[in-house]
């Protein structure tokens, strides 16, 4: 009784919200620029009365009465679990703080879209002040027992501690670090295909046919452009993605559209029963991630997924790839080489780029790091950890669209997914068999049902520490990702790692 309530009160919840993505979506995508103002205006609404029917008395009186009398299902147990996390956090913090950091959360992300096209940051840094100063206001009003960052980190990856990944990342950089610089004192695969002229037409529908190949279903899904890509959802039945072209580079469209495509398979394959709930959702970023990365290189970059996809990539692109083979344009999707831009980064420095960020945002949210040293702090790190430095903050600490967004806390999510992808590709493939013989086929199923199975369905039902030991059989680790990188790119480059 109590349980139905509580789903038809919550249900609007999910509506607003839904409503408010959606504005999102075109914002970054079809909106005019003279429009900019007004949907701040209907975004702060949106989130401020999706806010105030979450947070009204007849929740908290509710799941009182709920948690008195817990109901026997997992599911609905769950249900009550997640909506006592989303009322606490949200009882917590003030509709006119919700308001204030919606505000300065559209503003932002404005003065960031001008200052990355004119390599401005003097024009943003006010605003990245801003989202600080909230994003502090906001922990401090969370609570947190250990760091201020735990409470930010929450948000994304509940159940993770600061100083835990602290440890993770400290452990990763010292054996990653000597892998790059082997994997760049040895002669690179030539790349160069790459940045042959790709038709931009054929690369959307050549990304197209892949995605639909991976089991992305574009009846409950779509793909547009935008500047960063992105994946959301408006309902189990509603998931879309965005991608961007690159004339001159081929990795930006296509793994830009698999890895986009991996999130949207996650969103559409959480239990239908639980739309309009606050369990149709990732239940982390750090899954959420698992199953993007997943799909982009433990499959997209494989050598059986190329067996499968060069004879239909050369069928689009008969002229450009005439002279190149299979091997061929598999190294050269494969190759390591320190770079500026982290959506561009290959698999194994990409984890490289995730500290750095890590790095300053911590020092930020303690105190530790003014924002008008950011650059300077960014380049150095840049440096130190990549052996290079950017020739302008567009190519720098502007490229990410993330602190624009208010999200303080999700960068470390990349690499915790990175992590667990490794874990459940190979936990799948005990139970089903050697999977790359199914990508040379073109068999994508048997994976994609496997994560459905074990990942998808659940939503926010379970947690990622649950997923993960149920899934795999323990927690999280980062020795099976390392494993992965020294025995593929051991054999990509012919050295021993
Ligand atoms: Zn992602």
């Amino acid at each position: 009784m109590s349980l139905d309530t509580l789903k038809e009160h919550l249900a609007p919840v999910s509506d607003l919200g839904a409503a408010a993505a959606l504005l999102e979506w075109d914002q970054e995508t079809y909106m005019p620029p003279g429009a900019a103002e007004a949907r701040t205006h209907q975004l702060a609404t949106l989130k401020t009365l999706a806010h105030e029917r979450l947070t009204s008395d007849t929740v908290g009186t509710l799941l009182d009465k709920l948690e008195a009398d817990a109901p026997e299902a997992e599911l609905d147990r769950a249900l009550v679990r997640i909506a006592r996390r989303d009322y606490d956090r949200a009882t917590k913090l003030s509709a006119d703080f919700v308001s204030r950091f919606a505000t300065a959360k559209a503003r932002a992300l404005e003065a960031w879209k001008h200052a990355r096209q004119n390599d401005d940051f003097v024009r943003f840094a006010p605003n990245l002040q801003e989202i600080v100063d909230l994003s502090v206001e906001q922990a401090e009003a969370l609570g947190y027992d250990g760091d201020r960052y735990d409470a930010l980190l929450d948000e994304y990856e509940p159940g993770a501690t600061t100083a835990e990944i602290k440890r993770v990342f400290g452990d990763l950089r010292q054996s990653l670090i000597p892998i790059v610089r082997a994997l760049s004192e040895t002669e690179s695969p030539d790349d160069s295909v790459l940045r042959r002229s790709f038709d931009p037409e054929r690369q959307w529908h050549f990304g197209m046919e892949v995605a639909r190949a991976v089991g992305y279903d574009f009846v409950h899904g779509r793909q547009d452009k935008s500047a960063h890509p992105f994946t959301t959802s408006f309902s189990v039945r509603d998931v879309r993605i965005t991608t961007r072209i690159a004339p001159t580079f081929f990795s930006t469209g296509l793994f830009g559209t698999i890895h986009e495509a991996g999130h949207a398979l996650y969103e559409q394959g959480i239990d239908p029963a639980l739309d309009r709930t606050p369990l149709a959702d990732g239940t982390s970023l750090g899954i959420h991630e698992s199953q993007s990365r997943l799909w982009e290189n433990l499959v997209g970059r494989s050598r059986p997924f190329w067996r499968w996809a060069y004879p239909r990539l050369r069928q689009t692109f008969p002229d450009v790839l005439a002279d190149v083979q299979e091997d061929d344009f598999y190294g050269a999707v494969n190759r390591v080489r320190p770079s500026l831009i982290r959506v561009e980064a290959d698999e194994v420095t990409y984890n490289l780029h995730v500290m750095l960020r890590f790095q300053i945002e911590t020092a930020l949210i303690d105190g530790d790091l003014a924002v008008a040293d950011v650059p300077e702090a960014w380049n150095a790190a840049m440096q130190d950890m990549l052996g290079l430095t950017p020739p302008s903050n567009a190519d720098g600490c502007l490229q990410d669209i993330h602190w624009a967004l208010g999200a303080m806390g999700y960068f470390p999510t990349y690499t915790l997914g990175t992590l667990m992808s490794v874990q459940l590709f190979e936990a799948a493939q005990r139970d089903l068999g050697d999977l790359g013989e199914m990508f040379a086929r073109g068999e994508f199923e048997p994976i994609l049902g496997w994560m459905r199975e074990h990942v998808h369905r659940w939503g926010r039902a379970r947690s990622a520490a649950e997923i993960m030991y149920e899934a795999t059989g323990g927690p999280l680790s980062a020795e099976p990702w390392l494993d992965y990188v020294r025995q593929k790119f051991g054999a990509v480059y012919g050295v021993d790692l």
